[in-house]
């Protein structure tokens, strides 16, 4: 039997190995992996200039808390600041605790207790963060849950126009929704959304776990549509795979964050801060993101072109390289089948499927993705192959 909490409904793949775009299993089969680690491994796996910054690292010291100086965190958070355009940084182990930290943060800053989330939003799995989430899956069997949440429904500026006022704290957004089915918010909600922000004086938090670090080809996805956030959240890309998570905030927050108002034990650790100061090195320079934006528009415009024919999908869309496919039915078979053709990908929300390549991936293996998925997608949907059983 196993000893594991049955959390997960595990892959029946064990990788052994992975490196750049791909992943071996213990059987032996070599796997496309289109996942990233869920968004994590944008560099692919094991990029050589982050083994070599935490190799480093590993020789210096592992841990010795956050009683010392540490200039490694100061060059972490001064690169997350100018890659923002905010200005502070408090580096936690997760996403989940980052969006923890940014509630308290706005909660604190602002007097107020009230935060408007969205429908299909995901924000982590600790109670603030789970209370924040809009998917009630999530919180089955848990409550009571804090009732300081509003939820409100995604790129609908009418609704949350009605219901904005002086009693709210912050809102809290996903410019792309992903675990909830990428979607992609519009560039008048967005901005409607900055603005009544100013207008009742409320906090615009930004949740970038899973769109920061070059994901969408922008350092965050929120610089696609021209917004200020007064917080903004990251986790997942941040280090290349390593335990990390951190909010950043503008400056007129500084003092609300003051010595004992916050903390933690691992937060900002030395092997995580080496391994996010690699990858933002790599990541956050006009070249490479310039590439990702390509490679995302050339992906996606192969996606549509090949599976418009097909009418078990009903849409194909994304930013960058956070891609859904979204289909009539349930996705999880059909992810299944394509891990049977050696590809990986996931799934969000129910009928989508979504892609999350490393940010590196190649035109070859981006193309190779692309006709598995039509393959799969198309004979299934004609029959041409073993059927699987439409739900
Ligand atoms: C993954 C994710 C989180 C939670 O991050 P954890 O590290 O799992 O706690 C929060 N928000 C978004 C948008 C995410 O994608």
């Amino acid at each position: 039997m196993s000893h594991l909490f049955s959390t997960y409904l595990r892959w029946e793949i064990e990788p052994i190995e992975a490196w750049g775009s791909y992943l071996k299993s213990k059987d032996g089969t070599q796997y496309l992996d289109f996942t990233s680690g869920i968004g994590v491994c944008n560099l692919g796996h094991k990029p050589p200039s982050v083994k070599k910054a935490v190799e480093k690292q590993l020789n210096q010291f592992w841990h010795v808390s956050n009683l010392y100086e540490s200039s490694s965190q100061e060059l972490a958070a001064l690169k997350l600041a100018n890659a923002s355009g905010l200005d502070y940084v408090f580096f936690s182990n997760s996403g989940a605790e980052a969006n923890e930290a940014a509630i308290k943060l706005a909660r604190k800053a602002t007097g107020k207790s009230k935060v408007i989330t969205f429908h299909q939003s995901f924000h982590g799995r600790t109670f603030a963060a789970m209370s924040a989430t809009g998917q009630e899956k999530i919180k089955e069997g848990y409550g009571p849950l804090l009732d300081t949440f509003i939820h409100a429904p995604f790129n609908d500026l009418e609704y949350i126009s009605s219901i904005m006022d002086y009693s709210i704290a912050a809102v809290m957004i996903e410019v792309v929704q992903g675990e909830g089915g990428v979607y992609v918010g519009t560039q008048d909600f967005l901005k409607g959304v900055e603005r009544l922000c100013k207008q009742y004086g409320a906090l615009l938090i930004i949740d970038e776990i899973q769109t920061g670090i070059g994901r969408t080809g922008e350092n965050f996805a929120y610089q696609h549509f021209q917004i200020n956030p007064d917080i903004v959240t990251v986790a997942k890309g941040l280090a290349s795979g390593f335990p990390i998570g951190a909010v950043i905030g503008k400056s007129h927050l500084a003092s609300v964050f003051g010595p004992g108002s916050h903390g933690s034990t691992f937060g900002g650790n030395p092997i995580s801060i080496a391994a996010a100061i690699a990858t933002m090195d790599e990541v956050f320079k006009r070249d490479f993101l310039q590439i990702v934006k390509e490679k995302g528009a050339y992906l996606i415009g192969n996606l549509q072109r090949d599976l418009s024919q097909t009418s078990l999908v009903r849409d194909v869309r994304g930013m960058g390289m956070i891609i859904g496919i979204e289909l009539n039915h349930k996705a999880q078979a059909y992810i299944k089948e394509l891990q049977n053709y050696n590809l990986l990908v996931l799934p969000a929300g129910e009928k989508v499927i979504r892609l999350l390549p490393p940010l590196t991936a190649s035109k070859e293996e981006m193309d190779q993705a692309v006709s598995r998925i039509t393959h799969i997608l198309s004979a299934i949907e004609i029959g041409e192959r073993h059927p699987i059983q439409p739900y």
